[in-house]
Order: structure tokens, then C-alpha cells, then sequence
């Protein structure tokens, strides 16, 4: 292992969250918008300036969130267990129900090339006594990986044998789709990331899992040009190759929950970990970013 993806060192950029997710580089302010989860707010740094505000506050518990196809920001809401878009503070739901049963509590999101919004449903934010959301039932009765085509606003189950399905990511040809599921041990599953082959909207297993010792469960993860895998894992980031070699750690003083590339030219890593949102200096993108830049 050698410290060929990532230059510079881990520097903090603000603390003051309880619970830090969900973080996305916003083009058109130049800004990383994260939430503050049990705080419910979101906040914003700003690197020209490297001031941290609060962007939005009694927020309903957004959790993560990614760029839609049109520059707004598509987010996940677990107070109102839905997907919705902020176009410029102006937020609308797009979906909250699955055959007429509510959503549990949306975690994650990506858009795909074709802007068909990918999203995981675990149950966190309705919890019993969760802080991150409002005490509910799980109405339809599992934690899905759904795929909502916006044109005809349909909604397709598209995984359905994960438990807790978190943090999601494609490959840079939309061919694998990683998913993190965070329930471990205790569900009777491991911590893990499993692949599945993409064809025509349909996931299927392929076969190859990352398994993650205790403590160090991956929950955000995002997928760089060269198709590395950077999950979050306990107090550190992990980079992968796509058949899930460990090639690097990026240590962190906290528990790291997501991650995501930015900054004016996409090769800055920002973290949220716990009270603390980190940056460090890398050596690529996020595939996406250069998919559609
Ligand atoms: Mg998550």
C-alpha cells in the first residue's frame, strides 16, 4: 500500500455536528452541503472563504443527497420518509410511497446516466426512539433498493435481499452497482458492500461481497474514474479495486459516515465523520463527475 491516491494531509474544516452526512459538491455555489442529521439542519462550507453556514434548518432529518440531472440537488428526507428535489431552496417531494405503502426513511441516492434516481429505504429514521427522524412503521415490510424513473414517476423495487441497504455508487460504465448494508452482525449478516450486475434497469448478485470486520461498518461510498471503490469504514476511508482489493486507509479521528468528491476541479475528498466535516487532496474524480462533467 502506498499513498499514491491521496496527497497532503487530512485536515478538519468544521466540528460542530452531532451526526454528519450526506455530502455533495454543489457546482453552481461552489459549496459542499452536508447534513447535521439529529440537529436536523443542513450547513455548507464555502473553501473560497473556508466558513461553514447553515444552509437549512427543520429540514426533516435529509440524510444523503446527489446532483440531479438538471444541477439541483436530489436529497433524501427521513422526517418525510421521501426523495425530493431543492431547486435553489425550493424543495418538492418526488416520491414517498411504494404500491401505496410510506417509504421507510430514504438514506442514499444516485442519479443515473439516464436520470433514473437510485435510492435505498433502511429503517433509521423511524426507528423506536430515533433522533434522526419520527418513530413510524415499517409499512411494506422490507428495506429496498428502489429505481424511480421521473418521466413516468415510476418506482421499481430493484434489490430486495439486503437488510439495511445504506450508501450506494455505480461503476463508471453503470454496469455494477455497490451497495453498503449496515445491519451486521446482529441481523445476522455481516457488514458489507455487495456488487450487483446492472442490465436494463433489472440488479442482479454478482457474486462478489466485501465483508467488513465489526465496528467498521461502510455506510457512504462513492466510485472514483478508475472504478475504486472509497467506502467509509469506522474511523478511516477505504479505497478498493472493483473486485475489492484493499489498496489504501485514510485514517480519520472519527467514525466516518460518507464522502464525496469536489472542489473546482473534482479531485478534493470531503468527509463527514461524526462532528467533523475533512478534506484531503487526491490523486482523481468521481466517475461520475467525469461521466458528466
Ligand atoms: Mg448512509
Amino acid at each position: 500500500m502506498g499513498a499514491e491516491f491521496t496527497t497532503g494531509k487530512l485536515a478538519c474544516l468544521f466540528t460542530g455536528s452531532i451526526w454528519a452526512e450526506g455530502p455533495l459538491w454543489v457546482p453552481s455555489s461552489r459549496t459542499v452541503r452536508w447534513s447535521d442529521i439529529p440537529n436536523d439542519r443542513i450547513l455548507e462550507f464555502d473553501p473560497a472563504t473556508g466558513t461553514t453556514g447553515e444552509y437549512a434548518l427543520g429540514v426533516e432529518f435529509t440524510n444523503g443527497r446527489t446532483l440531479g440531472s438538471d444541477g439541483s440537488v436530489i436529497q433524501c428526507s427521513h422526517g418525510r420518509r421521501r426523495v425530493e428535489r431543492d431547486s435553489g431552496g425550493a424543495v418538492t417531494g418526488l416520491v414517498d410511497s411504494f404500491q401505496g405503502s410510506r417509504l421507510n426513511s430514504p438514506n442514499d441516492v444516485v442519479v443515473a446516466r439516464d436520470a433514473s434516481i437510485w435510492f435505498t429505504d433502511p429503517p433509521y429514521g423511524i426507528l423506536p426512539g430515533t433522533k434522526e427522524g419520527h418513530e413510524g412503521e415499517q409499512e411494506y415490510g422490507g428495506c429496498y433498493v428502489f429505481r424511480l424513473e421521473p418521466a413516468s414517476e415510476t418506482l421499481t423495487a430493484v434489490i430486495t435481499d439486503l437488510v439495511y441497504p445504506n450508501g450506494l455508487a455505480f461503476s463508471p460504465d453503470e454496469s455494477i452497482l455497490y451497495v453498503a448494508d449496515t445491519a451486521g452482525p446482529g441481523h445476522g449478516v455481516p457488514l458489507r458492500v455487495v456488487s450487483y450486475e446492472v442490465r436494463g434497469g433489472i440488479c442482479r448478485r454478482s457474486g462478489t461481497i466485501l465483508e467488513l470486520e465489526e465496528g467498521h461498518p461502510a455506510d457512504g461510498l462513492r466510485v472514483d474514474v478508475q472504478g475504486r471503490i472509497w467506502t467509509s469504514a469506522g474511523p478511516a476511508v477505504r479505497i478498493y479495486s472493483p473486485s475489492f482489493e484493499l489498496l489504501e486507509i485514510i485514517a480519520v479521528p472519527e467514525t466516518v459516515s460518507n464522502l464525496c468528491f469536489g472542489g473546482p476541479d473534482g479531485q478534493d475528498l470531503y468527509i463527514t465523520a461524526t462532528t467533523s466535516l475533512y478534506r484531503i487532496r487526491t490523486t482523481t474524480r468521481d466517475a461520475r463527475a467525469a461521466a458528466r462533467p
